[in-house]
């Protein structure tokens, strides 16, 4: 190697330091592995609903591709998505300009990004509740702020409060990253959980960034409300980040769209047609074609929340595992502190899926150790993949 490419090569180690590659796909390539080596092994780890997109959107989508000119179209995202995101929002109760305070992006991670990118710099620090999902500490490092976690209580499924925010918040916090329902607990914020932490947020000028891609998988109707209702109040201190991924089965069209006062969404905009451009052009139709059907399109909560009755039933069977009961989302996290034999969460995802072939993906991937998360988003087998986790555990 020449010096100037080992001098390179250092810079960008030092730059890599705090990011890491997703412990939840390092699980998923290593099932990849295996099956293609012949192993049957049944899929709890994959946060991609197993529903195929919806057949409205398929059709329109191929006739789009013999008939449109795939073009460019403005870098926030088409004006006709954008004026239905905004008809969504005033279904909901929520007035916001399509032109200044909507964007469409590629899925949610880039509305993640492009956000953390621009409104952050070096010294910054912003507040991650753990568990966390795992790209969202990756972020924040490469935006040169830092990342500091907080955890609530177990007993509250590791949900954050005021009292647990107000001990980290320093001068130099700007952002609080809010997930509900939460990956991978699965914990669900009331409104009024949410509106005391917004109004905290207020008080100390802190923006709050709300990954709402799971607003869709609420299973308790009491825990329902309109996200988008906490604009009325908190309009200075709330971007919201929505996807078509996982509501619409339509994770590989990355498609997604955030919210928020057109001071922070005008600037995010002009980052994202400097990083990319438009998001996919024949996505953003197709996102189009699903709000249009929407019941139609969406996948059915039904599938899911049966799905989720049953892993409750089979987990209330075993007995050295406990669990956090979740309200939303479509994950399991599991406790293995208690098990008979200890593992940390990676040994314990290995050996169930070497052993039993039952693919989990272990805490340390969402920042808690002690823990495994189980996901029905594949619905194949859920009870045989049960039997086999169960068996595991009592084989230790
Ligand atoms: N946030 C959370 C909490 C997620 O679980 C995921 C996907 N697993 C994303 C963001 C990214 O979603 P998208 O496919 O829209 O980029």
């Amino acid at each position: 190697m020449s010096s100037d490419c080992e001098l390179l090569i250092y810079d960008m180690e030092k730059q890599m330091k705090n990011i890491q590659t997703s412990g939840t796909l390092n699980t998923f390539h290593h099932m990849v592995k295996l099956r293609s080596m012949g192993k049957d092994i049944i899929n709890f780890c994959v946060g991609e609903p197993d529903t195929d997109t919806a057949p409205v959107v398929r059709e329109f989508a191929i006739q789009a591709v013999k008939t449109f000119k795939i073009g460019y179209t403005p870098s926030e995202g088409l004006p006709e998505l954008r004026e239905a995101v905004s008809g969504l929002f005033a279904n909901e109760n929520c007035g916001l300009d399509p032109y200044k305070e909507i964007m469409i992006t590629a899925g949610a991670k880039p509305a993640l990004y492009l956000s953390l990118m621009t409104l952050l710099k070096a010294g910054d620090e912003v507040l991650i509740p753990e568990p966390y999902y795992p790209s969202y500490p990756s972020m924040v490092s490469l935006s040169g702020a830092r990342p500091i976690f907080i955890r609530g209580p177990l007993e509250k499924g590791f949900k954050i409060s005021v009292q647990v925010i107000e001990k980290y918040v320093c001068r130099k916090t700007r952002i609080l990253i809010m997930n509900s329902p939460v990956n991978p607990t699965g914990s669900v914020y009331s409104e009024s959980e949410l509106r005391e932490i917004l109004d905290y947020c207020s008080l100390k000028n802190i923006l709050c960034i709300f990954d709402d891609v799971y607003n869709h998988f609420i299973y308790n109707p009491d825990l329902k409300f309109f996200t988008s209702s906490l604009f009325s109040k908190y309009r200075k201190h709330l971007i919201l980040i929505r996807s078509f991924s996982k509501e619409f089965a339509m994770t590989g069209w990355r498609i997604g769209y955030m919210a928020g006062d057109s001071d922070y969404i005008t600037p995010i905009k002009v980052l994202q047609g400097h990083a990319s451009g438009n998001p996919q052009t024949l996505s953003q139709f197709a996102a189009l074609t699903a709000l249009k059907n929407y019941e139609s399109a969406r996948i059915p909560l039904t599938l899911f929340s049966e799905r989720r009755l049953l892993i409750l039933d089979k987990l209330n069977e075993c007995k050295n595992l406990t669990f956090i009961r979740p309200q939303g989302a479509f994950y399991f996290f599991c406790d293995i502190r208690n098990i008979k034999r200890y593992m940390k969460s990676d040994e314990l995802s290995m050996y169930l899926m070497e052993e039993h072939g039952v693919a989990v993906t272990p805490g340390k991937a969402f920042g808690m150790e002690g823990f495994i998360r189980l996901s029905y988003a594949d619905g194949n087998r859920l009870n045989e993949g049960m039997e086999r986790l169960i068996n595991g555990l009592n084989n230790l």
